[in-house]
């Protein structure tokens, strides 16, 4: 099976693995008066994230979801507004803040452009008109295809939004591979944002945990609400040590990712029935099945039947993921397959 679902899908490798066993750990509940925990090894990769990011200070999370929860809360109390666009993970997926019984935040939507970045005149009025307390903005955008926003856009994002008072929270659970789509280090991206949330879990290869980067003193007010939530641990060096290994060695290699994800797309760019995304600017290709007679969930299964496993998202399109275990050979046949399914449409 060539598996293209997601790059959740990652596993760690031997090496990874051994960092782990070499972990110095200890309880990294346990602050002390300058909000450092107690574990070396979640230390080290709170500050190489901070150092990657640029920004003053980092905070390990288990989980994506649970890094922009503690964010958006840190930000805003219950009944506040938040800028988001109505296919971003935060609330298409994730939910909980918009919540009316837990987070109880309020979403106000901006529009996202063509080419699946903030509109940014849409933005302007919603700022000029609404009372909000926060904008969230997530690079790249997985619904939209893997999207990237440039350091152009960004920058015009921030100046408006600090022009308003209002922080900038971005989701970048694959802030790398926004990265290494525009060529630039991690930091050029985050200086346009006051926080910044990315995934260890996914292209990156690391079995768990997101990093949550923003101000020292923004980190400080977020530990406490980490530990609100649930979400303090305890020797979780364990899950920092593959963290610091991932940074170190697999961000380079996001770039075949890209590669791969970009052949596939050209290769399939002449079929009429379904519609192949044009521009790819990371690892993620959607293909948009609206004009054919068949439904994303039986494409999915005619490919399964052929030894390709993808995902329907949305309404109308499926949704293939490249990373590290996919090699070229994977991304010649997957382009085989979807060559054959497409004969019987
Ligand atoms: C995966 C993902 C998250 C959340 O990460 P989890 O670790 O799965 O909770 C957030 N935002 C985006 C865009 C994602 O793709």
């Amino acid at each position: 099976m060539i598996d293209l679902r997601s790059d959740t899908l990652t596993l760690p490798n031997q090496e990874m693995l051994e960092t782990i066993l070499r972990a110095q750990l200890g309880d990294d509940g346990r602050v002390d008066s300058e909000g450092r925990g107690e574990d070396l090894t979640v230390n080290e990769l709170e500050d190489l994230s901070a150092e990657l990011t640029g920004l003053e200070m980092g905070l390990l999370l288990s989980s994506g979801t649970l890094a922009n929860t503690t964010a958006i809360l840190t930000y805003c109390k219950p009944g506040d507004k938040v800028l988001v666009d109505e296919i971003q993970h935060i609330y298409k997926s994730e939910k909980v803040v918009f919540d009316p019984v837990f987070g109880q935040l309020k979403p106000v939507f901006y529009k996202l452009n063509e080419k699946g970045n903030p509109d940014f005149e849409d933005l302007n009025r919603l700022l000029e008109e609404e009372d909000v307390s926060l904008l969230c903005i997530e690079n790249t955008h997985n619904f939209s295809g893997g999207a990237i926003t440039d350091l152009d856009n960004l920058k015009n994002i921030y100046e408006l939004a600090k022009k308003h008072d209002v922080p900038v929270h971005m989701d970048g659970a694959r802030l790398f591979n926004a990265a290494t789509g525009l060529n630039v280090d991690a930091s050029e991206i985050c200086q346009y944002v006051d926080s910044v949330m990315f995934c260890l879990s996914k292209g990156l290869g690391a079995p768990l945990g997101s990093v949550l980067c923003g101000s020292k003193d923004f980190i400080l007010k977020a530990k406490n609400t980490r530990k609100l939530l649930g979400g303090n641990m305890r020797q979780a060096g364990i899950m920092a040590a593959p963290g610091i290994y991932a940074l170190k060695h697999n961000i380079d290699k996001l770039k075949q990712d890209h590669e791969n994800a970009k052949y596939l797309a050209d290769e399939l760019k002449d079929l009429k029935k379904v519609s192949v995304q044009k521009d790819v600017d990371s690892n993620i290709v959607m293909i948009d099945m609206q004009d054919s007679n068949t439904t994303p969930e039986q494409f999915c299964q005619m490919a399964k039947d052929r030894g390709l496993l993808i995902r329907p998202v949305l309404s109308n399109q499926v949704r293939l993921v490249f990373y590290n275990a996919i090699t070229r050979e994977d991304t010649i046949k997957t382009v085989d397959i979807i060559k054959d399914i497409y004969k019987l449409l």
